[in-house]
């Protein structure tokens, strides 16, 4: 069923009105019609109510249809009029039409009713959207001319050739300017920006919009950056001659934001270079003498005879280790603090870097008189670590443990653990130490702080340690966790990913320690380029009973003897004084390609995980960092020879 219609009926024959409205109710059209027959009812009804439809017979008494539509079209009332009369003749007809009438039907062919009123209906919806639509449409021009005028960037419209069209009144606060329309954009852009806008607007009918940055000038003469969006606008002539619209908008707060900001990481990252160079620097001149002093007190330590020469080289060797250990937590701090160092995982087996660790410490424990054990795993546990930065975090925990125990015994041990489905390695200091007390515990790893702090601390330490050590575990993918009891002791977990196990087969395993061969054999020359002449002695004595160790004191003279002699390896400081580094000499030698498979191992004290970075991206097969102990170098050396036989079956 149709929606319902309002008729007003106005017929004064009550037969006629009936057959209307039979005619359009089983048309289906849901007539609702008030059926008026004099013209006081007919005034009442068109002022006092809405009606979708007037039907109207053209004679009634002392009143006439076109007298009724007189009174409507006086009201402006545009509701649709059909005559319906027996009696309209031609000229009515055509005067009812002019008069504005919709329609008019003849009594006698009242088939005709329906298709009219269905037409005069459809007609009178059409016209209302219409016009509701025009209203709108200036509604909405209203609101947009207000938006336009009150808008703080300037609204403009702009020809192909930047000719203003259409400027809001923003011109005048912007650029000083009243009347924009007829002036062009070019005469006010910077000269050294005119060409690049003009090449952009002559692409705007392609990219439709565009944003673009240039400087623009005030009526008063000063430049100020400005930000304008030009949009496209489709007009119907030639695309030569198209029309954009360009909001203006005074960007020069943000522009001076920006330099500000630009000059201020400028600064900021010539400070950064200048303390990552302090950093490498300070890490270069501490390592190089310390690695005199542990080296040689090492190396006294091992040949003297009397028992209090042995105690007090000993105690140089400790001393020296914990000035090494304060050394590298401060400098990796700030390294940490001004960049996040590059990672180089490898699988690597835990079993022997934590035997090497556990090693340096041996010293201490004489010192002390504190058993001191490592319980190691019988198997090889291989895990995927950054050996440098986890030989740091443990290095610091272990000397943590030897700090704060002064009697009872400290054990490293590696076990095995599965931890929510995923398996771990896990490297565990126990000490009997002093314990922490529970309100501690948040503090220990923060920067700085120590339980025993002021004047009245009664341990070393800068209270770095263990915030290194947890930095450097997390990169690494690992956590460090701990459980102590005040006068029993702590243990501190370091946790890692575990890659693999294997059985300890020491016939099949890279990773072996094993001491110097008894079978005296002949020993092999081996190149260290060192200008330094303590560390080269040192170097000698290490090396004695394995290797002759050949000595280059620049890297101009390594170039002359490897022309003539092929060594297994290289040994190569990298800050050689005055000539050549050793970076460039490694350049030099790996352009001899009987060089390129023989192991070139950078001995340096630049120790930052980024100096690190940069040896091994120039070229270097394997890093050693001053001071380093007799068994470290023997070990990388053996290594490194035995990759590169490896390399070279492979080949
Ligand atoms: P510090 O240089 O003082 O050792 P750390 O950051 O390594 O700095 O440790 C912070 C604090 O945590 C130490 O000062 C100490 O109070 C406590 N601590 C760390 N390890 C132990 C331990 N094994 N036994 C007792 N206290 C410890």
């Amino acid at each position: 069923m149709k929606s319902e219609i309002n008729i007003l009926h106005l017929e004064d024959n009550i037969y006629d009105a009936e057959l209307i409205e039979y005619i359009l109710s089983s048309n289906n059209l849901n007539p609702v019609i008030k059926r008026v027959d004099k013209k006081d009812e007919f005034i009442n009804s068109i002022e006092h109510g809405t009606y979708d439809l007037i039907i109207s017979d053209n004679t009634l008494n002392n009143f006439t249809g076109l007298e009724a539509l007189e009174l409507i079209n006086e009201r402006n009332i545009e509701t649709p009029f059909i005559f319906v009369s027996g009696t309209i003749g031609e000229e009515i007809a055509i005067e009812s039409l002019t008069h504005g009438a919709t329609d008019y039907v003849l009594k006698h062919r009242i088939e005709r009713l329906i298709p009219a009123v269905n037409r005069a209906l459809k007609e009178f919806e059409d016209k209302s959207k219409l016009k509701w639509t025009e209203s709108e449409l200036k509604k909405n021009e209203k609101l947009y001319r207000l938006l336009t005028e009150n808008a703080s960037d300037l609204i403009s419209k702009l020809s192909s050739d930047g000719i203003f069209l259409f400027a809001s009144k923003a011109s005048k606060t912007l650029l000083g300017i009243d009347a924009m329309i007829g002036k062009s954009i070019f005469d006010i852009i910077h000269p050294e920006e005119v060409e690049g806008v003009k090449s952009i607007l002559l692409e705007i009918p392609k990219l439709k919009m565009k944003t673009v940055e240039y400087r623009i000038q005030h009526l008063n003469g000063s430049y100020f950056w400005c930000e304008t969006s030009f949009q496209y606008i489709e007009t119907s002539g030639s695309i030569n001659f198209h029309e954009m619209i360009a909001v203006i908008r005074d960007i020069s707060e943000r522009k001076n934001y920006e330099s500000e900001l630009l000059k201020s990481k400028a600064k900021a990252d010539e400070m950064n270079l200048l303390k990552s160079n302090l950093l490498a620097n300070m890490s270069h001149e501490f390592r190089t003498p310390l690695n005199g002093i542990i080296g040689f007190a090492e190396i006294l330590k091992s040949e003297l005879k009397n028992k209090s020469y042995i105690d007090y080289s000993s105690r140089i060797l400790s001393s020296g280790k914990r000035l090494l250990t304060t050394l590298s937590s401060i400098l990796n701090l700030s390294a940490f603090e001004s960049e996040v160092p590059n990672i180089n995982l490898a699988p690597e087996n835990l079993v022997l870097i934590v035997d090497s660790v556990v090693q340096t410490f041996n010293d201490y424990a004489l010192n002390k008189e504190l058993k001191y054990e490592y319980l190691p795993s019988n198997k090889i546990i291989i895990v995927n670590i950054d050996k440098m930065l986890f030989e740091q975090a443990l290095t610091n925990i272990i000397d943590n443990a030897f700090k704060f125990t002064l009697k009872g015994k400290i054990t490293v041990s590696i076990k095995v653990e599965n931890k929510n489905n995923t398996n771990f390695a896990v490297v565990s200091v126990a000490d009997t130490g002093i314990g922490i007390s529970e309100t501690n515990y948040e503090y220990i790893f923060k920067d700085f702080k120590q339980v025993s702090e002021g004047y009245s601390r009664k341990y070393e330490g800068l209270g770095l340690g263990l915030p290194v050590a947890k930095r450097m575990i997390e990169l690494i993918g690992g956590e460090i966790v701990f459980e102590s009891k005040v006068e029993k002791g702590s243990t501190f977990h370091i946790y890692l990913p575990l890659t693999g196990i294997k059985i300890n087969d020491s016939s099949n395993n890279n990773f072996t320690n094993d001491k110097p061969s008894l079978i005296k054999q002949k020993l092999s020359e081996i190149l260290y380029v060192e200008d330094n002449e303590m560390n080269y002695i040192l170097m000698k004595r290490f090396l004695k009973d394995r290797y002759i160790v050949v000595n280059a004191s620049n890297g101009e003279i390594s170039i002359e003897l490897i022309s003539k002699k092929i060594y297994p390896i290289i040994l190569m400081d990298i800050n050689l004084g005055s000539g050549m580094n050793g970076i460039d000499t490694l350049k030099i030698i790996k352009q001899d390609i009987r060089y390129n498979n023989i192991p070139v191992i950078a001995v340096t004290g630049y120790a930052l995980p980024s100096d690190r970075d940069r040896l091994l991206d120039s070229g270097f097969n394997n890093i050693i960092t001053k001071p380093f102990t007799k068994e470290e170098i023997i070990n990388l050396i053996k290594k490194s020879i035995g990759e590169s036989k490896w390399n070279q079956k492979m080949i």
